[in-house]
């Protein structure tokens, strides 16, 4: 293989932070060569995370407005069924289409392929196991460590992805499990019970902290927990889970508050561990060229993406920061930008988060809690969705949006917006944080009615004035 030149750049792993870099290396002219050992492009996010979660909760979130919501818009069927591998068949073809797609980018950028586990000899040198089963080196003036992330398993537990799943298994089941009990209530673990739950399954959600997903706005995620529990998921908060057993054709999980207290029992068809991801570097050598690692297994960075070995540098969910694939894609984008000689730049306070159940749960900047804590004298503006006029005209109008912005500049510091396509909604806001706007900035620009994101121009207003419907 051409790999066995000398290139400008080699990454190993080729998920969005690694694929990213690849080409954006590329583009910028550097001689470079990526190697993944899945034998598909595109990482966790497209393989396992991202996309195939994405195709599930579109085409389940399609039975259950086909079941509940289709005939009050006088839409009737006499019956709606579930074909399983019929769903599945589709996320899979959207999953195949969209990593064949990478491999085209990468021949149309001139990126050189390497199917295989790469395993450092030297701070420039990659072994490389191939998939077909020879070996190759790889030689580099700079590599990228993009090798990403894996499930965190849980003390004596074993996954086996068919009754005790990662989130892997749980994109793949074969059939709709009667129980389904989530072990994390995170995005994924939401995500994924969404899913199962809208499909037919009762969900239980089993948390240690005190709340559902940590880092989301307090009073968003209070309204999220309720909306989510009016789709009949439950959950047990402040609970640890002390033992998950196979038994037979079922799984038996013994719990005790996370205070201690007295044992209680659950049984489930399936249980899904979400309890977070770790930096996955297995078998990558780093000890032998002597990288730098903190507790948690992360590589450690400066902010030009280097690690501590010269040559060496590290992106995605390999370092610390959210574990997120546009976080890794900017990642990958700067960190080639700083080795080509240029500049980049990644403001980690200003990624957006969301969260893909229904509705989805956006966010950017901070929270209310996290601009107390700072001393911040700030204001809120809110607005429902009740009261959006598109929102009303397609009946789905739960939901959200908070702006929180600084009391005497009326810069936007966060905005949290909880509805139908949040995810999408969200980014008008994170330019406005972006370029440091303040609430009147978005309040005076002229959207579109009716739409959804009218509702983000009545909340900005709401900050500093009244909102016109409300
Ligand atoms: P990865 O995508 O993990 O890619 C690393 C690649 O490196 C892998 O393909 C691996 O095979 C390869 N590799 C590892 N070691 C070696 C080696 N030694 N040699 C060769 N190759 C190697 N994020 C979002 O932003 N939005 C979402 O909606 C979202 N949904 C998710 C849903 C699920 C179920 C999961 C599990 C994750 C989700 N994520 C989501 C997170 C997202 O997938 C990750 O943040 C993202 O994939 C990280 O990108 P990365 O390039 O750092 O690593």
């Amino acid at each position: 293989a051409s790999g066995s030149d000398e290139n400008d750049v080699v990454v190993i792993g080729g998920g969005p932070g690694g694929y990213v870099a690849a080409i954006k290396a590329a583009q910028l002219g550097l001689k470079t060569t990526c190697i993944e050992k899945r034998g598909t492009l595109g990482g966790t996010c497209l393989n396992v995370g991202c996309i195939p979660s994405k195709a599930l909760l579109h085409s389940s979130h399609m039975y259950h407005e086909a079941q509940h919501s289709f005939a009050s818009h006088g839409v009737k069927f006499s019956s709606v069924e579930v074909d399983l591998p019929a769903m599945m068949a589709q996320k899979d073809k959207a999953v195949a289409g969209l990593t064949r797609g990478i491999e085209g980018l990468f021949k149309k950028n001139k990126v050189n392929y390497v199917k295989g586990y790469g395993k450092f000899l030297s701070p420039s040198e990659v072994s490389v196991d191939t998939v077909e089963g020879g070996n190759t080196i790889v030689k580099g003036k700079n590599i990228i460590i993009a090798t990403g992330s894996d499930v965190k398993s849980l003390p004596g537990l074993t996954i086996d992805e068919k009754r005790i799943v990662s989130s892997t298994g749980a994109l793949a089941l074969t059939e709709i499990p009667k129980k389904l009990v989530v072990i994390g209530a995170g995005y994924i673990g939401l995500e994924m019970g969404s899913v199962w739950g809208r499909l037919g399954s009762e969900v239980t959600v089993v948390e240690f902290a005190s709340d559902i997903v940590p880092t989301m706005d307090g009073e968003v995620r209070k309204q999220f927990q309720r909306s989510l529990e009016k789709q009949k998921m439950k959950f047990m908060l402040k609970t640890k889970v002390v033992s998950v057993d196979t038994v037979g054709d079922s799984v038996k999980l013994t719990l005790e508050p996370a205070a201690g207290g007295e044992q209680t029992t659950l049984e489930a068809d399936v249980v899904l561990v979400s309890a977070g991801r770790v930096p996955f570097t297995s078998g990558l050598g780093l000890d032998k060229i002597g990288v730098e690692t903190d507790k948690a297994g992360r590589i450690l960075v400066n902010e030009r993406f280097a690690s501590n070995v010269p040559g060496v540098y590290a992106i995605g969910d390999v370092i610390p920061g959210p574990m997120l694939a546009h976080k890794a894609e900017e990642d990958g984008v700067a960190c080639v930008e700083f080795i080509a000689g240029k500049e980049g730049h990644v403001d980690y306070d200003l990624v957006p988060g969301v969260c893909y159940t229904h509705p989805e749960v956006a966010s950017v900047g901070k929270t209310e809690e996290q601009v107390k804590a700072l001393g911040v004298d700030y204001r809120v503006g809110k607005f429902p969705f009740l009261a959006n006029s598109r929102a009303k005209a397609i009946d789905d109008a739960e939901g959200i949006v908070k702006v929180i912005a600084e009391k005497g500049t009326d810069k936007i510091l966060g905005v949290h917006i909880m509805s139908s396509n949040a995810g999408e909604l969200i980014h008008e806001a994170v330019l406005a944080l972006n370029y440091g706007a303040s609430s009147e900035d978005i309040a005076r620009t002229c959207h579109a009615h009716p739409t959804m994101s009218e509702a983000l121009k009545e909340a900005a207003m709401a900050t500093y004035d009244k909102p016109i419907h409300m």
